[in-house]
């Protein structure tokens, strides 16, 4: 059997769901989606769950709540997917990078402390922290920090306390991008209740899929109200469905997508026990390989929820050779990431370049993501392991 990068772990229950919709003929703004909701939310532990058509609109959305427009700030992440970012730009926004934790990937709350204090402060001390691009053009007095998103990457939780205590002493909101970790937990706590609001996404690599489809879970009444308004083409619940209170999207996540979350999110601790014990069979494999670090599992993270299983290789063989010598043995893996600020139209946009997150580009330049999925058998792995060894020679 061919091994894939990933795979979607789907049954007869997920099967039956999604006909029974198409039987029912109703497709959508449904009895699933109102349930869906309702297990995402009591997953994260929060008030409200509200269902978008994708991780990435259920960030836009959380920007929008946030009040953040042209020259606001946040502070957030190079070292992540792209839309983590991205969303902020769609509101004309401005990401403040700060380096990254090198154990973890994760952003670095000490920079996050510092970076929200200068940044509030202005002057000299605020600017430095401006994409290069900014620092003479703009005048600082006219940015204001509003927002810090941090990002919980390959499913570890971000050392979220600090960053949390930071926000409230400046006064921010704070965005949490989960979208790598549903079923986490930090410090005993699950991730996205402890944010005003955190997103979760369902593409098919991710630990549970709807096809395309996120949700945004936050305690906020006020925020639930509008994202339901805002993914549904700006109405309010009491306006008909040809008045537009404001200005707003067609984010709805669908029936038939929702009925799939539904059976998924049931079975998520099933699913990321299934992915833990193959990160197991992984860490067990290539801990003794020398040039190859497997991922660590701080002390705050009470329960990883597997997203990737991401190695890093040292020279001589580094991470490139092996890729391509895996390639050779038809075993697919990615480099992951590539951080955000070298990304062709950040460069353009903000006169970013190599050397400016000097922790995020060297995980970036080393991290290599292997094979993994919760339908990956043991032979599988050994697959992959074995020929991780031949090519280290
Ligand atoms: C998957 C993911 C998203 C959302 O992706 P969509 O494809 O829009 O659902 C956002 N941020 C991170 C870090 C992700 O991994």
């Amino acid at each position: 059997m061919k091994i894939s990068m990933s795979a979607p772990d789907l049954g007869e229950a997920e099967i039956n769901a999604v006909t029974e919709v198409l039987k029912s003929s109703h497709l959508s703004l449904g009895p699933r989606l109102e349930e869906f909701e309702r297990a995402a939310a009591q997953r994260a532990g929060v008030r409200h769950g509200i269902g978008v058509n994708s991780g990435t609109s259920g960030l836009h959305l959380a920007v929008i709540a946030a009040g953040l427009g042209e020259n606001d700030l946040a502070i957030t992440t190079p070292f992540s997917f792209v839309a983590s970012s991205n969303c902020l730009l769609y509101e004309r926004a401005i990401p403040i990078f700060v380096d990254v934790d090198r154990r973890t990937g994760n952003i670095d709350p000490v920079q996050v402390a510092l970076a929200a204090e200068d940044l509030t402060r202005g002057g000299a001390r605020g600017r430095r922290w401006l994409p290069p691009a900014f620092r003479s053009r703009l005048d600082p007095q006219g940015l204001r920090l509003k927002a810090i998103i941090p990002v919980d990457v390959f499913g570890q939780p971000v050392d979220l306390d600090p960053i949390l205590s930071a926000a409230r002493r400046h006064e921010l909101v704070v965005i949490h991008d989960t979208c790598e970790a549903i079923g986490a937990q930090y410090k005993g706590r699950s991730v996205g209740s402890d944010a005003d609001a955190a997103v979760f996404a369902f593409y098919p690599n991710k630990q549970m899929t709807t096809g395309e489809g996120g949700v945004l879970v936050t305690n906020r009444d006020d925020w639930a109200v509008l994202f339901r308004s805002l993914r549904n083409q700006g109405r309010d619940v009491f306006d008909s469905w040809l008045s537009h209170s404001r200005l707003g999207y067609n984010y709805r996540l669908d029936e038939m997508s929702a009925a799939l979350g539904l059976v998924q999110i049931k079975r998520l601790d099933q699913l990321l026990e299934k992915r833990s014990r193959v990160a197991g069979w992984y860490t067990e494999r290539l801990s003794p390989f020398e040039g190859i670090d497997v991922p660590c599992v701080e002390p705050s993270t009470t329960l990883m929820s597997w997203f990737t299983y991401v190695i890093r290789v040292s020279p001589p063989v580094g991470r490139n050779r092996l890729m391509d010598s895996l390639l050779t043995c038809d075993i697919p893996s990615r480099p992951y990431f590539s951080p955000i600020h070298l990304q062709p139209f950040y460069r353009e946009k903000f006169g970013y370049q190599a050397g400016d997150f000097p922790v995020a580009e060297e995980l970036g330049e080393i991290s290599l993501a292997l094979p993994f999925s919760s339908v990956m058998s043991e032979d599988q792995v050994d697959v992959v392991c074995s020929a991780i060894r031949a090519a280290l020679g």
